[in-house]
């Protein structure tokens, strides 16, 4: 079956019959002059800043840093806002970054969820939502609203204390929508679950996590790659597992060098870059999102034509540098940590102090843990303690990071 969201992109822009990447290219040349038109004269970011002009390629970015001021780039009226999402920041001081969405941009969103869930769901399934929580709009609800009109019957399941609550409740539901390690950990607590699909989003997937959990549940598993800046969902692969079919009728992504700015050639690794086509709120142009991915140009297994996007492979930036200049990252661990069968979640905390720094891993796992793992791999000053204790993901949520003590 070819990917129904390229289906949803045939349709959504009319080229049904005549969708290949030059035609979609056209399309969204065309697009994007209206979004620069609408973004220069309606939001005081963009003011001055943009020409419909100008290709693409040689506007300027716009950076996760300057959305700390919100308001310059609300481009309706705040009365016509129907959902403000807020962002925790990672940065030190302590400014909340605010999204704006119109009905219409939720509409939009619902539509795209509507035909990626198509992918992995169908009618008369049943769907457990383990991210998000039941408030208006928010994005738990709005993949409800997605997967309901696609007949699908779906439940947030809302703040999860624990493993064995989500494992509970799980029970009985065809499709699993969840955080990467908290669906890993549940799969290896409760290898009899067997849902018939996953999709993992919102953090980064670690290949050996897809693995894991499609051996242990005999299931199909599907990633999403998702920004709420944007509008939630961006791309989610199909059933060749080949690539993430984008949301092409609202976006455009590119990938560039994060240390020139200019776009990486045909295929290769680079960061993702993302404008909005049709966003009424709050438009974005050439949004840095630090995410390291590349473009696909062949053709999908699934009958796809467009370009697709790959696995993203981590994060700029989410590296920790040690004092010697070597540095390893969460995602790396996540890699090596995951791949043995056993483990069902860990976390790690580095400890510096001045000293050789230490990286402390409390590992809970089936059986024993391999630390051969880990060698070669890793700076070889590192020093590592393992702990073998509980590590339920539950119990401290959100994007898996190496917390420093
Ligand atoms: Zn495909």
């Amino acid at each position: 079956m070819i990917s129904p969201v390229e289906t949803w992109v045939a349709q959504t822009t009319g080229l049904t019959g005549n969708l290949n990447p030059e035609t979609l290219h056209h399309w969204q040349l065309d697009k994007l002059k209206e979004q620069i038109r609408h973004a220069a004269e309606n939001s005081r970011f963009y003011r001055d800043r943009l020409s419909v002009s100008t290709n693409l390629t040689d506007l300027p970015f716009t950076f996760p840093e300057d959305i700390c001021d919100p308001l310059a780039f609300l481009a309706i009226p705040q009365s016509s806002v129907a959902r403000i999402t807020t962002l925790a920041t990672s940065g030190t001081t302590g400014e909340k970054k605010r999204i704006f969405f119109s009905e219409s941009d939720l509409k939009r969103t619902i539509d795209f969820f509507a035909a990626g869930m198509s992918t992995l769901v169908h009618e008369g399934q049943k769907a457990l939502i383990l991210i998000s929580d039941e408030t208006e709009n928010s994005l738990g609800s709005l993949l409800k609203t997605a997967l309901s009109g696609i007949g699908v019957s779906a439940q947030i399941l809302g703040p999860i204390r624990n493993a064995q609550e989500a494992i509970d409740a799980a029970i009985g539901f065809d499709c699993l929508i969840g955080m990467p390690a908290e669906i890993l950990y549940m799969s290896r607590t409760e290898p009899d679950l067997r849902p018939s699909s996953i999709l993992l989003t919102a953090d980064y997937v670690p290949q050996c996590i897809i693995t894991g959990i499609s051996k242990t549940w005999k299931c199909q598993v599907f990633t999403h790659y998702g920004l709420t800046e944007v509008g939630f969902g961006c791309a989610v692969d199909c059933n060749q597992h080949a690539g993430h079919h984008l949301r092409d009728a609202d976006l455009i992504m590119e990938i560039i060098d994060p240390e020139t700015g200019k776009p990486v050639d045909s295929g290769q690794r680079g960061e993702i870059v993302i404008t909005t086509l049709s966003n009424e709120a709050m438009p974005l142009i050439r949004y840095r999102t630090g995410d390291i991915s590349r473009l696909i140009t062949e053709p999908c297994g699934c009958g796809g034509l467009l370009h697709t996007l790959g696995r993203i492979e981590g994060r700029y930036g989410s590296a920790i540098t040690q004092a010697n200049g070597k540095s390893f990252s969460i995602h790396q661990l996540d890699e090596m940590i995951f791949a043995d069968p056993g483990v069902r979640g860990y976390q790690a905390m580095l400890e510096s102090h001045g000293g050789p720094d230490l990286l402390n891993l409390t590992i809970e796992t089936n059986s024993t843990f391999d630390l051969s793992l880990l060698a070669g791999h890793l700076p070889p000053d590192l020093k590592i303690r393992i702990n073998l204790d509980k590590s339920d993901p539950f119990r401290q949520r959100g994007k898996r990071i190496i917390h420093i003590d």
